[in-house]
């Protein structure tokens, strides 16, 4: 496959470039072949667990320069999709540092009362009080919005529960049918794309999880590499209703394509 036309990347972190606390082999060359073949990345991400700082960081550690505009997570995307449509929004949240992080850096009003968007991410705070102020701000016309919809979550010892089961419990309660930001919805490609002032055409999408990357590649209309370094193996794409464009074993082969097709 020739990568000549895809001259800018949206790019996964977890099981893409790292696992857990591992950096995933090739990191660094595929950076550095990045930049000297003049491409365009942002680095996009549901896990909403760091802040964009905290990430920038983490690469740095890492002997990776990006800048945080090179990063976005599903808390940034969020924040930016309300600042878009209703900036100086009264929200009542439910999240982690990561999102209240995001949200009061904007200019949004945190409240309990006439709420017009109820916002959930993962809060390990989260308590009955807290769903039931959720479900009566939803009862009393606030729009639901989850940061990303992913109903588990990788822990120490297997899956726990993650967002979208939380979200799931809201829709039991009230009917109301979330907005959800990150993949597999195509907003945060979207933004991701407006970010590089480059079209859908021109870019490629890099993940390990067929259910949300992928997906929401093709949802937003831009070509994907599958890499199996991560969630999904070589079997399950093969077997998928939803196709990669390319797949391929990692970060090495993904630089070598790359380089072979410097522009
Ligand atoms: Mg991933």
């Amino acid at each position: 496959m020739d990568f000549t036309r895809w001259r800018n990347l949206i790019i996964d972190m977890d099981g893409v470039l790292w696992e857990g606390q591992t950096p995933l082999p090739g990191l660094l060359p595929f950076f550095a072949a990045v930049r000297s073949t003049g491409r365009a990345f942002v680095l996009a991400t549901n896990n909403a667990g760091l802040t964009i700082d905290q990430y920038v960081a983490r690469l740095g550690k890492l002997g990776v320069a990006v800048s945080a505009a090179e990063v976005l997570n599903s808390a940034e995307a969020t924040a930016d999709w309300l600042m878009e449509r209703a900036p100086g929004a009264r929200l009542y949240v439910i999240g982690g540092p990561g999102l209240l992080d995001a949200l009061t850096r904007r200019d949004f009003q945190l409240v309990d009362s006439d709420v017009d968007y109820v916002v959930v991410g993962k809060d390990y705070g989260l308590t009955w009080h807290k769903l039931d102020a959720a479900v009566l701000a939803i009862g009393s016309g606030a729009q639901l919005v989850g940061t990303n919809p992913d109903v588990t979550y990788p822990i120490e010892n297997g899956l726990g529960i993650g967002n979208g089961a939380i979200l799931a419990a809201l829709t039991a309660a009230t009917g109301a049918v979330p907005i959800i930001i990150g993949k597999p919805e195509p907003i945060m490609y979207r933004q991701a794309l407006a970010r590089m002032q480059c079209t859908a055409a021109s870019t490629l999408a890099v993940g390990d999880r067929l259910d949300t990357d992928i997906l929401g590649a093709e949802r937003a209309g831009i070509a994907s590499v599958l890499l199996l370094s991560g969630i999904a193996t070589a079997a399950q794409a093969a077997g998928s209703s939803v196709q990669p464009t390319v797949v391929l074993q990692g970060l090495p082969e993904l630089t070598a394509a790359l380089l072979a097709a410097p522009g």
